[in-house]
């Protein structure tokens, strides 16, 4: 079963007489019903999926490599 949020409910809840349909741009959504309040629901699928449990603390800390390139190249070869 797809669940989905309903704005009414503020919850979460399973889509009730989902229907899968593609959109305009390509993308598939399902349609459908809050079974409790019976609001209509409406799920994108496809695309990027964002999960609650993502961790914005995931930082990435820029290391910039100060590598200084060794110019040691005084020898030419004959
Ligand atoms: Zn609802």
């Amino acid at each position: 079963m797809l669940e989905g949020y309903c704005v009414k409910c503020k919850a979460k809840k399973p889509i009730s007489e989902a229907v899968e349909e593609v959109m305009k741009n390509g993308r598939k959504a399902v349609k459908g019903k809050c079974p409790t309040c019976e609001a209509v629901m409406f799920k994108i699928l496809g695309g990027k999926a964002t999960p609650a449990a993502a961790s914005p603390a995931a930082e990435a800390a820029e290391t910039s490599l100060d590598a200084a390139a060794p110019t040691g190249t005084g020898s030419t070869p004959a």
